[in-house]
Formats: C-alpha cells, structure tokens, sequence
C-alpha cells in the first residue's frame, strides 16, 4: 500500500516560533513542550508508515494521511493516517515516546516522566482514537455512506507502562499488518468500486478547507514580543545588514543575502493570515514603501483588496507544500 506523508505544517510553525521567540520569553517552555508531543506524533507516524505500506490488502485500497474531518461550528478532528477499502475505513493513531509512560484517569493523559523526575503530559491516544473514529462516522452517516469504521493506536516505541487497562486497544506498530489483514478478512463489501472511488475523491477535497491558525493566536504570544527582521539560519540571531542585498550574523559570522521568503513565511505561520505594505516594513525593518511592494509581488501569494489597501495572503495548509518541500530538503 502507498503511503505519502509531508512534513507537518504545525511542527514547522512551532520550530519558526522558537527561532523568533527572545531567549527569555516565558512562552518558549509551552512551544519546547509542544515541538516534543508533535515530534513524537510524526516520528510515530513514520515509524507506522513503514508497516502499512508492507501491509497487503487485496482490491482497492487508498490511504489518506493529516486528513482533517470538519465537524461543524469551526471544530475539525485530525486523522494522521486512514486506511480505506471498500470493506471498512481504519484508523492508526501512532505515537512514540521515550521512557516511562503513566496512564492518568480523570482527566485522561500519558504521562511521560524524565529520569530527572519531570513529567510532560500528553492527550490520551485512545481517546484521540475514539474521537476520530467518531467524527468519521459522523461524517460517512451524513453523506449516506455505509461504511465501518475502526482503528487502532500502534506504538514505534518499547515502552515501561504504570496503569494501563487490559483491554485497550493499543498495538506495536510491526503488528499493523496483521491488525489490518485480520480486520479486513472478517467483513464483507459494503462498497462498490464507484462508490469508493467517488469516496477517496471526497475525501480529498476535504482538507482544501483546512484553515490556518497562526502560532501567536494558538498560544496567546504577543507578536510585537517576536524577533523582527532576518534571521540567522544557522543561530536564530537577528541578522545585521551588511549590504543593500546581504546580511551577517554578529554571533556566528554566518554571511548570506536576504530570504524574504523565510520572512514572509514566519509571518503567515506566526502572525497572521494576511500582510500588507505597512506590516512588511516593519517586520522586515524596511523603509521603502516601493522595495516593499515589489518583495510582495514578487512570490505568489492570493491578493485581495484595492491600491493602498492591498493585502496579501497565504494558506500554508494548502500554498505550502511545493514550496515547502523544496525548502525543508
Ligand atoms: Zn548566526
């Protein structure tokens, strides 16, 4: 079975956060806390993606990945990975977590506790997994799609459990094959090739209305608290002009011209949605209004609004991935 996965645009988000966020700014520990569950998230992702596409289902299969399921009233549910066959849809929500997990009731987490006795909470994957099963149900149930749904959570990693119930349902990840071969085998059709194929091609369309919510709005970060201007690649410093093009680090001596991109990116991913003429000067500490116009046309970003009301904008949800790719590879 394929599988195709990009890098995550919120795990990106969070790494540009902490390069913009001042050394001491107390909302770096919350990010830092965040960047961990998300890597252990997408490091379980991968982990998992080895094994379903060893997984040999027989007919039409597709798996969908970071499919977002909206549920109405601006909430949606994030599917990292769903196996659909004409049979039934599944679910695998995978993680992997260094060390010592504690099963926590009321309210449900992982407790991930360090050899230095810190804990860091994360969200219980069962009940991840009963919400995404739920909302996918809700959602196939009013489209008048029959069709089950069911999944699984697969660890990538061994880990010691304290407080585990028997009967959850939780799997290695080298157990994904089997899991899905089983569960498959055992139901009958409930679709027809149209049918499915009609399904995959709405689901799809699904996630194009995914809509971005910049880091500062997620955590209540003032952006006026960021680091404006360019940034060292290599450090994060603040990076001085050396010429009208170039820049140079003062900590590392690192020299290069000015990625306009990456600024520009930062502040679609941390500020806000859109940018205007004003709001580039500044972050970018500018000065002409004309030089600022023409760094705005020059990437191809939506443009919207007349003349000096102009403003640009940019989903990364959807804008993204191209650019993105070539940028993070
Ligand atoms: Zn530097």
């Amino acid at each position: 079975m394929e599988v195709r996965r990009q890098y995550p645009v919120y795990l990106y988000a969070l790494e540009r956060a902490l390069a913009r966020l001042k050394p001491d700014d107390p909302a770096i520990r919350q990010v830092k806390d965040e960047i961990y569950r998300q890597e252990a998230g997408y490091s379980g992702e991968l982990a998992s993606d080895q094994y379903v596409q060893r997984t040999r289902l027989p007919g039409s299969v597709r798996v969908l990945t970071d499919l977002q399921i909206e549920l109405g009233e601006g909430e949606s549910v994030q599917i990292d990975t769903l196996i659909l066959t004409p049979r039934g849809a599944w679910i695998i929500e995978s993680k992997r977590y260094r060390g010592m997990l504690r099963y926590c009731h009321s309210p449900k987490r992982i407790e991930r506790v360090d050899d230095d006795g810190l804990a860091i909470a994360f969200p219980c994957p069962i009940l991840q997994l009963e919400t995404q099963i739920r909302a996918m149900e809700g959602w196939l149930e009013s489209r008048g799609i029959e069709l089950p749904v069911n999944g699984t959570v697969a660890f990538a990693s061994h880990n010691v459990w304290e407080g585990l119930p028997d009967a959850a349902p939780i799997i290695p990840v080298r157990e994904i094959p089997f899991y899905l071969e089983n569960e498959f085998r055992i139901k009958p059709d409930c679709l027809d090739a149209q049918q499915f194929n009609q399904l995959v091609r709405l689901l799809e369309r699904e996630g194009l209305h995914k809509e971005w919510t910049p880091i500062c709005k997620r955590f209540g970060i003032n952006p006026n608290h960021l680091k404006r201007g360019f940034l060292c690649p290599d450090c994060d410093a603040v990076l001085a002009r050396a010429t009208e093009r170039t820049v140079h680090c003062t900590g590392c001596g690192h020299e290069g011209l000015r990625d306009y991109w990456q600024l520009i990116l930062d502040w679609f991913l941390l500020i806000h949605p859109t940018i205007n003429n004003a709001q580039l000067r500044t972050f970018a500490r500018l000065t002409g209004k004309q030089s600022a116009n023409r760094i705005l046309r020059m990437y191809e970003l939506d443009k919207g609004g007349a003349s000096t009301r102009t403003v640009y904008s940019l989903n990364p949800y959807r804008d993204l991935d191209a650019m993105y790719e070539v940028s993070l590879y």
